[in-house]
């Protein structure tokens, strides 16, 4: 941990939320290693009462909307310590795509919409789901795509095929790209229209199975089909055709989310990674510590982590004081190197532990196996070093 970026409210809120993740969420992962996800998630209900009970609800929300109004700097150390567990997030309802939804639906959704789609979700009554890529076209254009939303009436009929919709198992609806304009100029020809997923034609095919396990509620990756689903136009966000720029917004502050919980996984798999070392004889006089091969991966982890989080920290600061668009470079910079120190991080923990390291005896087999698409989504690494590279050159043309 630095101290660069503390401020009077974490040092009262940060030893709130650490006795309470330890005391109430950390005891939860055995249950959450051997029982299915929904079992374990009704075990969430109650700590999510007990969160509200604390006055510690509302970690990424405004004064305004009954949070805490904590800058995204604030929230970022927040969430590295929620990210030592894979429920931290969900038990304080600031869990991916929930919590890119609320950002979008508080800054572009109606009245109305605020009061049926934004309230339930932030007091953690309802979820919800984002639909942008399909699997017939690579989601690292997100221009191209084919689900289509006519208007008739009063209505959009949407038409589409979608996939890795993630947590759409259980979720209330879901917020769908979809072509309105198809001879706009590229980034105008999409919008984003609520479908709830009680819609008739809205048919949930399958939790796609990820490295063998297909996952159920909020923990899975759905594909869906759009079967001419009917909405009222009033479903649309924002206006037509503002559906990329209004994706841009969202991923923005989404990926400091993503980063400082990869740090927050980093540091729980560095910690067990440390301990095992430790506690692995190798003999009554040598321990795994003792080799120089794995103080060489513990101090190379270690200084990895700390720039890991000082980078993100940073561009935190960053869309804090000018805004997600000012903070680009610095944003791509962190979605690749993060998610690169997270693989590296969790490969030398599961080495370290040797054949219990790949068991579900611990949590690192689940982060490693769930974790590889931190590489792909939300921008895959290539698709940032590029956008990276293309503006740190643009001052040599
Ligand atoms: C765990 C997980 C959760 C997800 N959740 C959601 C969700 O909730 N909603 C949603 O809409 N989508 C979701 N996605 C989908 C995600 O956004 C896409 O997988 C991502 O945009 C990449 O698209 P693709 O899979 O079609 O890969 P492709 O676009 O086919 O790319 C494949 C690979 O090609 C390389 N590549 C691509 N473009 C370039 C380039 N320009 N230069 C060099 N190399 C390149 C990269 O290595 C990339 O991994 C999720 C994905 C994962 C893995």
């Amino acid at each position: 941990m630095t101290d660069l970026f503390k401020t009077d409210r974490l040092e009262t809120l940060l030893p709130q939320l650490e006795a309470f993740f330890w005391e109430e969420i950390a005891p939860l992962e055995k249950d959450f290693l051997s029982q299915p996800f929904n079992q374990v998630a009704q075990k969430c209900e109650a700590l999510r009462e007990k969160a509200k009970e604390k006055g510690l609800w509302g970690l990424h929300l405004s004064e305004k909307q009954g949070g805490l109004g904590l800058s995204l700097v604030e929230f970022g150390q927040l969430s590295e310590l929620l990210g030592q567990s894979p429920l931290g997030h969900y038990v304080f309802n600031c869990q991916a795509p929930d919590i890119g939804n609320m950002e979008l639906l508080a800054h572009a959704g109606t009245e109305v919409q605020k009061e049926q789609f934004l309230q339930p979700l932030l007091e953690g009554k309802i979820r919800s789901c984002f639909a942008m890529t399909e699997p017939q076209f690579a989601g690292s254009n997100p221009v191209h795509m084919a689900t289509k939303a006519e208007k008739k009436g009063e209505h959009y009929i949407i038409n589409g095929h979608k996939w890795f919709t993630t947590a759409a198992d259980g979720a209330t609806f879901s917020i769908v790209m979809a072509i309105t304009h198809p001879e706009a100029p590229k980034h105008q020809r999409a919008s984003m229209i609520i479908v709830p997923t009680d819609t008739a034609g809205f048919v949930l095919v399958r939790n796609i199975p990820i490295m063998g396990e297909e996952g159920e509620g909020y923990m899975s990756h759905a594909e869906i089909k759009y079967e001419n689903c009917q909405v009222p136009q009033s479903y649309l966000i924002g206006e037509e055709g503002q559906g990329f720029a209004l994706a841009q917004q969202r991923l923005g502050p989404g990926r400091i989310h993503h980063c400082m919980r990869w740090i927050g996984i980093c540091e729980r798999a560095f910690a067990m990674m440390c301990q095992r070392a430790v506690s692995r004889e190798l003999s009554p006089e040598t321990s795994l510590a003792d080799k120089q091969v794995i103080q060489h991966w513990i101090a190379e982890a270690r200084a990895n982590i700390n720039a890991a989080r000082l980078m993100v920290l940073d561009t935190a600061r960053q869309i804090d004081l000018y805004g997600a668009r000012a903070a680009k470079d610095a944003i791509s910079s962190i979605k690749f190197f993060v998610s690169d120190i997270l693989m590296k991080t969790l490969d030398r923990a599961i080495q370290v532990h040797g054949a219990l390291g790949i068991t579900d005896d611990t949590i690192l087999s689940f982060w490693y196996r769930h974790e590889r698409g931190a590489r792909i989504y939300d921008g895959a690494d290539e698709v940032h070093k590029s956008a990276l590279a293309r503006s740190v050159l643009k001052q040599y043309r």
